[in-house]
C-alpha cells in the first residue's frame, strides 16, 4: 500500500525507480553519441522485437495508434476501406482506420473470452455490403486471440490480417508468439504497457518484407531514398532514441514481469474460485496479464465495495466503439460486446503491487458475490 492506504490503479514510479541506474545509463549513453531520433537504439530495438516475436522486420514507430494506421496504409487501406475489427477493444483500431478515409465494421466478440473468433467474423462478413480488405485483431487483456483459426477463415475470405499486441507482446498461440501470425502486427510502448517506454512508441512487426519497407518509408515523409518523396500518404512517426534505449533496457526482463503479472492474476483466481463473479482469463503460460478484468452482475456495487477499501479500478472500455458520440449509425446489433461494456471491472494489475496490496485486493474481492 502507499502511504495514504489506497491501492492505486498503476504506480509506474515504482518501476521506473527500481530500474533507476539502468534507465539513466541507457539515457545517458543516447546523450553522449548526440544521436537522438531513428539512430542505433533504434536499429537494435528493431532488431531485437523481431527476434522476440520471430517476424522478419520489425519497423519502430511514434505510438501504437500509428503502428495501426501506417500497418493499414502498408496493407493497402485507402478512403472506403472497410476494415473489420473488434468494438469492444479501445477503439485504437477505430481511430485508426478513420484517419484514413477508411471505414470501420465491427463484429462480435465470444462471451467467455471477449476476443474476435473465426466464427464471429465469418458471420460479421457475411453481413457486409462492401466486403472488408483488412481485419484487425486485437489480443486484448494479453490473451491470444486463436490466430490458427482467424488466419484459416482470413485466407479463405481474402482479409489481410493485423494483430494488435499493444496488450499482448510475450503473449503465445499454439506455442507461437502473437504479431508472427498476422501480415502485421502492432506494438504499443506506451508507459502503462508491459514493455513501455517513458513516454510514446510503437512499432509494426511482419514477416512481409515488403510491407515492412513500406512503413518505413511511410513513418518518414514517404521518403525512399532520403528526401525523395516516392510513396504518397507519408509523414513523421518517428521514435525518439531516449525511448528506443529505456525500451530496450527493460526488454530482458519482460518475461519475469508477465509472470509475476500473472502470479498476481492466479492469486485473484483463487480469491475467486466458487463466485459469480469471474476474471475474463485464466493465467496459463501464454497469457501476458496485462490487465485483471472481473465480470459481474453488479459493477457499481463491486466499485463501491473496492473503493470503500482504497482499492483504485477501471473500466476496459466503457463505451463501444459503435456506440461512441463520433460513429455513425450502425444497425447490426454486438449483443456480447454491449453486455460486456457493462459488467468487465479492471483491478490494479502490475508488477510492482506489494504483497500487502495483492492480499487486500486478495480479500476484498472475495467478498463479491
Ligand atoms: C494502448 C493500445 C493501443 C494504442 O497505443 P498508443 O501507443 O497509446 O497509441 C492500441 N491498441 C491497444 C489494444 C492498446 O491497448
Amino acid at each position: 500500500m502507499s502511504a495514504t492506504g489506497r491501492v492505486p490503479f498503476n504506480d509506474l514510479a515504482r518501476g521506473t525507480s527500481a530500474e533507476r541506474r539502468e534507465i539513466d545509463a541507457a539515457i545517458g549513453r543516447v546523450l553522449d553519441r548526440g544521436w537522438y531520433a531513428l539512430g542505433p537504439e533504434n536499429a537494435a530495438l528493431e532488431e531485437e522485437l523481431a527476434a522476440e516475436v520471430g517476424t522478419s522486420d520489425a519497423v519502430l514507430v511514434a505510438s501504437g495508434t500509428d503502428a495501426l494506421q501506417l500497418a493499414m496504409q502498408a496493407l493497402g487501406a485507402a478512403p472506403g476501406t472497410r476494415v473489420l475489427t473488434a468494438a469492444n477493444a479501445g477503439g485504437y483500431s477505430s481511430i485508426a482506420a478513420r484517419q484514413l478515409g477508411a471505414v470501420p465494421v465491427y463484429a462480435d466478440v465470444d462471451p467467455e473470452t471477449l476476443l474476435l473468433t473465426a466464427r464471429t467474423l465469418a458471420s460479421a462478413w457475411a453481413r457486409m455490403d462492401v466486403a472488408p480488405k483488412i481485419a484487425v485483431v486485437t489480443h486484448l487483456y494479453g490473451a491470444a486471440a486463436d490466430m490458427t483459426e482467424i488466419m484459416d477463415w482470413a485466407e479463405r475470405a481474402g482479409v489481410l490480417v493485423i494483430e494488435d499486441c499493444a496488450q499482448a507482446l510475450g503473449a503465445r498461440h499454439a506455442g507461437a508468439p502473437v504479431g508472427s501470425f498476422g501480415h502485421a502486427a502492432a506494438l504499443s510502448f506506451y508507459p502503462t504497457k508491459n514493455l513501455g517506454a517513458l513516454g510514446d512508441g510503437g512499432a509494426v512487426l511482419s514477416r512481409d518484407g515488403e510491407v515492412a519497407r513500406t512503413v518505413r518509408s511511410l513513418r518518414q515523409y514517404g521518403w525512399s531514398p532520403k528526401y525523395r518523396v516516392s510513396i504518397d500518404g507519408g509523414r513523421n512517426s518517428r521514435m525518439d532514441e531516449m525511448q528506443a534505449a529505456v525500451v530496450r533496457t527493460r526488454l530482458p526482463r519482460l518475461e519475469t514481469m508477465n509472470e509475476r503479472r500473472r502470479d498476481i492474476h492466479r492469486r485473484y483466481e483463487r480469491a475467486l474460485d466458487g463466485h459469480d463473479t469471474r476474471l475474463v482469463n485464466a493465467a496459463h503460460p501464454g497469457f501476458t496479464a496485462h490487465l485483471a478484468v472481473l465480470e459481474t452482475d453488479d459493477r457499481d456495487g463491486a466499485i463501491g465495495h473496492l473503493s470503500a477499501a482504497g482499492i483504485a479500478t477501471d473500466v476496459h472500455y466503457p463505451v463501444p466503439d459503435h456506440r461512441q458520440p463520433v460513429a455513425p449509425a450502425q444497425s447490426a446489433a454486438l449483443p456480447v460486446t454491449e453486455r460486456a461494456s457493462e459488467r468487465v471491472l479492471s483491478i490494479p494489475l502490475f508488477p510492482e503491487l506489494t504483497e500487502a496490496e495483492i492480499e487486500l485486493i486478495g480479500d476484498r474481492i472475495g467478498e463479491l458475490p
